[in-house]
């Protein structure tokens, strides 16, 4: 979907039947006229997503029966690119926010907000406004605010090193390669950054290392 321009037709894929409803409701009152395509589990969005109309728009919940919603963002987003992903959810943590952008999600909602505000949210879309409900928005925001230098400093020179290149998406075996040392040290060297970065996956430590200044 381009800007500026009011979705037809949309997915919510949502298992809660209540959540479900507000949700297909929302989008009704947003876009009149619009057509809604539900789906509860991740299987049955996959083929919702074959057998309806193309969705411009997409409204995903992230904890569903069969898995999660992250994954569905990433198939959209390779089969569907010009559908817009928006995450609908009751998580506002760092583990669920930042893998689901990560994915290629251009929005984030959390449920607990009024119909109101959401609707508001929901047709922002059509005027190229990113649907994002304030307490994700300050999270963003305070996510850049949070003191890089202490954690720059905290990290050894090869260990930086080490960061600046798995975060590219460079493999710990390309990476002993490059600097010349066993893939064991350089496992070793990624499980310390891990520690001292307070993360758990290559994605947060790309992340990481791009409020650092390391990657781009
Ligand atoms: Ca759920």
């Amino acid at each position: 979907m381009s800007r500026e321009q009011v979705p037809v037709c949309a997915l919510v894929v949502e298992d809660q039947r209540d959540a479900q409803a507000w949700l297909c409701l929302a989008l009704a009152s947003s876009f009149p006229g619009i057509s809604v395509v539900a789906a509860d589990t991740l299987r049955d969005a996959r083929a919702r997503l074959i057998s309806s109309p193309r969705p411009q728009l997409a409204l995903i919940d992230l904890g569903l029966p069969d898995g999660s919603g992250i994954d569905l963002i990433a198939q959209i987003k390779r089969d569907l690119p010009q559908t817009i992903c928006v995450v609908v959810s009751i998580f506002d943590d760092d583990h669920h926010l930042f893998p689901a952008l990560r994915a290629g999600a251009q929005g984030y909602l959390l449920k607990d907000q009024p119909q109101e505000q959401l609707i508001e949210l929901l047709q922002g879309i059509s005027h190229g406004r990113p649907p994002l409900s304030p307490a994700i928005a300050r999270k963003l925001l305070g996510f850049f605010h949070a003191a890089p230098p202490v954690i720059a400093n905290a990290l050894t020179p090869r260990e930086t090193e080490v960061l600046s290149l798995i975060a590219k998406g460079i493999t710990q075996g390309e990476a002993a390669r490059m600097l010349g040392i066993s893939t064991h040290t350089v496992c070793g060297y990624v499980k310390e950054i891990y520690r001292k970065l307070n993360v758990s996956s290559r994605a947060e430590a790309a992340l990481t290392a791009q409020k650092l200044g390391l990657i781009s």
